[in-house]
Parts: structure tokens; sequence; C-alpha cells
């Protein structure tokens, strides 16, 4: 082996240089001497040697040691077989330092699975009061007979001949930087090291199968059309010990036939009859607990809104629940026989003669009233 040179000689700085100078020095070094540059004998060894001294000055550690105890400062010494022999993880991010780019393709690690979405109906009153609810999915998970090794159970991955077990291929590369070593996953076991001789007959290798599973969905009450529930780690598997992905159920709550919702209140719309209105009556109308019996007053006019206090849905996130609104509607019967016109006409002379106070305004007047102009 050649005596080695000083490190700080090699890229003419001195020892108080600061990193910034080691990098300058290196940067110049490494441009001057590359090959595609420079063809006289000895500039592809004078740019290893330039790579060989900024590696080890451009690590604070290395620096102290070289500087302790020179050559001899690191357990092997500092790159003791020439160019060959350098840390490439190291000498990777030389280049990635100086040159922007990776010469390291790295292996994947974990990758979480998948999420699954899921859209679910249900009934007007499950999403008023909450359900529960399963819903089938399918879905990747871990396969069930080699546990996600890929390898038929009792048979043993072997180590890849030709990465010798590590993975990586090193090539010596030379480019216009001059040579250097190109890591890359292993072609023949995909950086994996090892190669598997009999792959499970279940999964066929893949390490994952498709399953379908019933998952029990909690529908908390209050929930309206739209509304998405997350369901954590019930995605697919992931890889390599990556996390599960989850599942996300998008509710879509059916019409109902009497109710409407607005946010938390429900509407029902109530049809009474001309002469309930003018009597008043008392008139069972379904609520969702069951009936209720609402009393209409005397005189009671079209549009009317009567509230039923805590008759409406819960607040899916805290306490109490909404109202149920009863908006009135008097229906004009569209056909009278002989008998009933009668009655009309008769009741329509009569009232003419009572002149009933709410007859005797016309509509602009009860506008006027309602906003205090009247006179
Ligand atoms: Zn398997
Ligand atoms: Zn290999």
């Amino acid at each position: 082996m050649a005596k080695k040179h000083d490190y700080y000689e090699i890229l003419g700085v001195d020892r108080n240089a600061s990193a910034t100078d080691i990098k300058k020095a290196f940067r110049k070094l490494a441009f001057k001497h590359h090959p595609d540059h420079n063809k006289d004998h000895g500039a592809e060894e004078r740019f290893k040697e330039a790579s060989e001294a900024y590696e080890v000055l451009s690590d604070p550690d290395k620096r102290a040691a070289y500087d302790r105890f020179g050559h001899a400062g690191a357990p092997q010494g500092f790159g003791g077989q020439g160019f060959e022999g350098f840390d490439f993880g190291g000498f990777g991010d030389i280049f990635e330092a100086f040159f922007g780019g990776a010469t390291t393709a790295r292996r994947a690690g974990p990758q979480g699975g998948g999420d699954l979405r899921y859209s679910l109906t249900i009934s007007f009153e499950e999403a008023v009061f909450g359900c529960e609810m399963e819903v089938e999915i399918v879905r990747t998970e871990r396969c069930s007979v080699c546990s996600g090794t890929r390898s038929e159970p009792g048979s043993q991955p072997e180590r890849c001949s030709a990465c010798n077990g590590t993975g990586e291929v090193r090539r010596a590369q030379r480019s216009i930087f001059g040579q250097f070593i190109n890591v890359t996953p292993c072609s023949q076991c995909r950086g994996e090291g090892r190669i598997i001789t009999k792959p499970c007959s279940r999964c066929r290798g893949q390490g994952r199968e498709r399953v379908a599973r019933k998952i029990a969905i909690k529908v908390p009450a209050g929930v309206d059309d739209g509304i998405q529930i997350r369901i954590s780690g019930e995605g697919d598997a992931g890889t390599s010990g990556g996390s599960p992905g989850n599942l996300y159920v998008t509710l879509s709550v059916q019409k109902h036939k009497f109710f409407k919702r607005d946010g938390n209140d429900i509407l029902y719309e109530l049809p009474i009859s001309f002469t309930q209105a003018a009597l008043g009556d008392e008139i069972k109308i379904p609520t969702l607990d069951g009936d209720f019996t609402l009393k209409i007053p005397v005189g009671c006019q079209a549009g009317r809104i009567f509230r039923l206090k805590e008759r409406g849905v819960a607040q899916l996130r805290g306490y109490g629940r909404g109202d149920q609104l009863v908006r009135v509607h008097v229906v004009t019967p569209q056909s009278l026989d002989a008998k009933q016109r009668k009655l009309f006409q008769e009741l329509a002379k009569n009232l003419e003669e009572a002149k009933l106070p709410q007859d005797d305004k016309g509509f602009f007047d009860r506008v006027k009233d309602t906003f205090g102009g009247g006179s």
C-alpha cells in the first residue's frame, strides 16, 4: 500500500479550516480531477484521494480521530483499502451533498395499508336514535397460512446468492465526477437478501390475501345524511409491519314518510280541514316518540306552526334534543256535493252578516297590524 498523504494537504487546507472551507476545497478538486474532464494520468487517483480526505474531514468525529491519531485513527484505518474500502453510505452522502442525487437506492420500508370506503344506507329513525349495524367488506389481510412470511409453513427462505444476503448490488460506475460505487437493490431477491424457495400455496407467495369480513358499526344518535364515520384500523393490512388503513363509512339516510329534518328539528306538515280550523279540534299526530295529541285552537290560521319541545333529534355531540315543528295546512274542499254546497252558502251568508273580526279586514290590513301600522 502506498504511503498515505495527509488529508489536509490533499485538500490544500490548513488544520484549522472550517467545514465550509473543506467543502469548498473538495468541490474544487472534485471538478478539477474528475476523469471526464481530466485525462491526465493519475487524475482519477487524485480524485479518489480527495474524496477520501473529504469523507474523513467533513465528519467531525472522524476528523477529531484523524487529528489525534492520523491515518490509524479509525479501527480499520481510514479508507484502508483505498477507494473500494469506502463507507459507501458516507460516500453516497458526499454525492448527495454536492450533486443533489442519491447514489444509494433504498429499499422500500413499511407501508401503511389502504383505506376502504363503504356506503351505508340507514332509516330515518336509525339516524335519529343511533343504531348498530354490521357491514361486510372485502379487504386485504396478512395471509392466514404463512402469517405474511410468504413461505410455505415448514420451509425457510434461502439467502440470496447474488447479493450474499445484503439485498444490495454494488457496482463501480464511471460518471462525469469519476468512478464511484452505485448501490442498487438486488434484482434477484428484490432487495430482500433472501429468496422464497417454496412460496405459500394459499397466497402464492404474496403474504397477503383477500378476506371478507363483517365489521360492526356503531352509528351514534343524531347523525345526518352524508356523515362519515371512521373505523380505525379496519382497512387493508400494511406491508412490512406498516399499520393498517381505516374504514370510512358514509351514511345515507332514507327519507321519512311524514318527517323532514332541519338540523336537529323535525318538520311535520299537518293537513286539517276547513271546519277543524274554524272550530278547533284535538288531533293525534305522529312524533318520534309515538303519537301526540295536538290541540288545534278555535280559529286556527293556515300556516301556523306549533312547536313540540324536545321531540326532535338528539344532538350528535352534546346534550339535549331539537323540537318537532308542526305546520298547519288548511285543506279547502275541491268538490262539494249539493248538500255541502248549500251549507257553505248558508255559512257564507251568515258570516257576512256577523262580520267576524278576522274577516273585517283585508289581507293588507292584517299585514299592517302585524307591523304596528294599524289605524
Ligand atoms: Zn401465505
Ligand atoms: Zn439478492
